[in-house]
């Protein structure tokens, strides 16, 4: 997908990029605008679709520990990856899924289905926490890297800020993945 969608009426005049063009009986017309033309569309028989199955949105307010658990039992991955996949949780990138599992206090490396209800419900809270507005200012990033601005992404080889322990650095999945071995031990 590299269009935009466009809304409007069946009388407004089209774009000049518009490439595929659905008009409803009520007189909306929907455009996809799509100057490049790398743009492709998929019609999918009633009841069929062919989008990959996502999982909860990592910031609905109805993710709860159950939903997780439910979700990683037959989860052979670890725990970072396994939150990052999206069929598990939609929308989790990898920056604040190593932020989240610091402030849950779990390794990163354990596998996603032997996790405790206990931790999921307090990773549940730290993922809400990571993604709240107050913390994805837009900016933010660049204005504070460096700064403290995250608890252990980019930071390897410097000091836990809850425990004092070495930041380290993994690759799971072709991600890196910051973590502290010393507190986070579930
Ligand atoms: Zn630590």
């Amino acid at each position: 997908m590299n269009g935009d969608w466009e809304i409007g009426a069946n009388t407004d005049e089209l774009d000049r990029f518009a490439r595929a063009v659905i008009e409803l009986a009520d007189g909306t017309r929907i455009s996809l605008v799509d100057p490049r033309a790398l743009s492709s569309i998929t019609l999918d028989k009633k009841g069929t679709s062919s989008l990959p199955k996502l999982g909860r949105e990592a910031s609905d307010r109805a993710l709860d520990a159950d939903y997780l658990a439910e979700a990683l039992k037959r989860k052979k991955l670890a725990i970072k990856p396994a939150i990052m996949d999206q069929s598990v949780l939609a929308g989790l990138g990898n920056i604040y899924a190593a932020e989240a599992l610091w402030e849950a206090g779990i390794d990163p490396r354990i596998p996603a289905a032997s996790v405790t209800s206990e931790s999921l419900g307090k990773l549940v809270d730290a993922i809400r926490r990571v993604l709240s507005p107050r913390n994805r200012r837009p900016g933010r990033y660049a204005e504070e890297r460096g700064t403290e601005r995250f608890a252990v992404y980019d930071r390897e080889g410097q000091a836990c800020r809850r425990c004092g322990g070495v930041i380290e650095r993994i690759v799971q999945a072709g991600r890196s993945t910051y973590f502290c071995a010393t507190c986070q031990r579930e």
